[in-house]
């Protein structure tokens, strides 16, 4: 167990992360599997473009509700 708090991916950002985005790269991943960034609330639009332009990006998701377990 860690409480340490998740920080936003993008270059030189230290803010908290309030975001998780999902993507997943075909010509890499299998199409199951889950590469995560974390975004702040100023971030988030960025990385989302960075990812949706390339076609990568699958979902923007709440921290909260990521790490939560699934049906609790
Ligand atoms: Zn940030």
């Amino acid at each position: 167990m860690s409480d340490e708090t998740p920080i936003c991916s993008a270059k030189g950002c230290r803010a908290a992360a309030v975001w998780v985005l999902a993507w997943n790269n075909p010509k890499i991943h299998t199409p199951q599997r889950r590469k995560t960034w974390l975004a702040c609330e100023e971030h988030r639009e960025h990385l989302s473009q960075f990812l949706g332009v390339r076609g990568l990006l699958k979902d923007v998701i709440l921290l909260e509700e990521w790490e939560a377990p699934e049906g609790a």
